[in-house]
């Protein structure tokens, strides 16, 4: 048997390893598009942007895993039926074929080439080389990246200005009452936040009259900010545009549209990660996920089902509590679960004060996600509740000073 698996980020090299893990002992092909060894993304936003880190390479010896590493090579169509792959460099034949091709960041239109996009390793290297002492730094979007990117950047000393469409930062993860309440933090880290204010276009320095060097941001609102370097840290979308004509079922966001089982549409192809959509169970709802957790708990379950002995109606299904934690200014931001807009929000802790603080959010007494800003024992407590579905008591989980635990 042969498994090829298309995406060499953690979804589809972490799938590869789960099969050597559980047994597989066939041919294995790792296809990624990028010419670098496997690496994590994580830590791009975090140590190899404050140079801390040269690279985030896995630390996996693929040879004595028998896993046959083609890097730099694309893939660029498939015919299901044949189970054939078409590559920038030939067609591969699979017996079964993971997509893990993760997500793209998204540009501004019309974005010239001196802005930076932070998604790769060579975006993260190519902006580290800008971050000096007092440069000047525009942030395009106050999501988590752009938290993140900020943070790097004010640590390294350079003047950061984040500006933001949305009325409050992590607009599209967090309801305006609680994202409202990490406002300060970019305040007390010296970083100025413009929130409600769009980018309208950014003009790099050739097509500058002044030649000051750097860029102009060009606000909506008619303000135009001087910039040395340029951010955007706007999203990402899946990275499935080479699948058109494959007849594979992409959900309405672009993501490959797998079961619970994390079975494409196609006979033998499975998808995880960033790339892919599950239907939640748990929370009703298909769910894409862009976060590192995702990658692993799917990989892992994605690599049992493609070696699932036993007849399809028993293949085991996903459905994770998703978590991701992300470090801004200082603080580690962990969150659980999955909120929807019905559902009732509870503050745990002062976010005024010192020690940390979180959020909750009940659907009757039952917790379906969590909110953790430095408080990892609430999150790894929190998490089991949720998981669990344990009903909790609303006095005693408002107070930081008794544990999560059941009524
Ligand atoms: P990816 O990591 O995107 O890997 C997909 C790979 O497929 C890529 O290497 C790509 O080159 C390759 N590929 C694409 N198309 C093709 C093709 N046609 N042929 C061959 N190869 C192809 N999550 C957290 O939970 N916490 C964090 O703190 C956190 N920080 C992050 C910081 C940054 C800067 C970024 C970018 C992401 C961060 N994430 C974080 C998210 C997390 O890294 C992703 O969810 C995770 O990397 C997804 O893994 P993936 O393998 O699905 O996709």
């Amino acid at each position: 048997m042969r498994i090829v698996v298309v995406g060499a980020g953690m979804a589809g090299v972490q799938t590869a390893v789960a099969l050597r893990e559980q047994g597989y002992d066939g041919e294995l092909a790792v296809l990624g598009a990028e010419p670098h060894l496997p690496y994590d993304r994580p830590p791009l936003s975090k140590d190899v942007l404050l140079g801390k880190a040269e690279n985030s390479r896995f630390e996996l010896d693929y040879g004595a895993l028998g896993i046959d590493l083609l890097l730099d090579r694309s893939a660029t169509g498939l015919d299901p039926d044949g189970r054939r792959l078409r590559t920038d460099a030939g067609e591969l034949d699979y017996d079964r074929l993971v997509l893990a091709t993760g997500a793209r960041a998204v540009a501004l239109p019309g974005q010239p080439a001196a802005a930076h996009l932070l998604r790769t390793h060579d975006d993260a290297v190519a902006l580290r080389a800008v971050l000096r002492p007092g440069a000047r730094l525009v942030v395009v979007g106050a999501g988590w990246i752009g938290a993140e990117a900020a943070t790097a950047a004010r640590t390294l000393g350079c003047e950061v200005t984040v500006v933001e469409a949305a009325p409050v930062p992590l607009a599209g993860a967090l309801p305006a009452e609680v994202a409202e309440l990490t406002r300060r933090w970019y305040a007390e880290a010296g970083v100025e936040l413009r929130t409600s204010t769009a980018v309208g276009g950014i003009v790099d320095s050739e097509q500058r009259l002044e030649g000051t060097g750097g860029s102009a941001v060009l606000l909506t609102d008619g303000t135009e900010l001087d910039a040395d370097a340029v951010v955007v840290g706007i999203g990402a979308r899946p990275d499935t545009g080479w699948l058109a004509g494959s007849g594979i079922n992409l959900d309405d966001r672009g993501a490959v549209a797998v079961d619970a089982a994390l079975r494409t549409s196609a006979a033998g192809v499975f998808a995880v990660g960033d790339c892919a959509s599950f239907p939640s169970a748990r929370y009703g709802v298909r769910l894409t996920v862009h976060h590192w957790d995702n990658a692993l708990q799917g990989a892992r379950l994605a690599a049992a089902n493609l070696l699932h002995p036993g007849p399809e109606a028993d293949l085991p299904r996903y459905d994770p509590v998703p978590y991701f934690w992300s470090e801004q200014f200082g603080r580690m931001v962990q969150y659980a679960g999955h909120h929807s807009p019905g559902d009732e929000l509870l503050l745990r802790g002062d976010p005024e004060a010192d020690g940390g603080w979180g959020a909750l959010w009940l659907r009757g007494e039952v917790p379906v996600a969590l909110l953790a800003v430095d408080r990892p024992r609430d999150l790894v407590q929190g998490r089991r509740l949720i998981e669990r579905g344990t009903p909790l008591d609303r006095s005693r989980a408002a107070d930081p000073a008794v544990p999560l635990k059941a009524a």
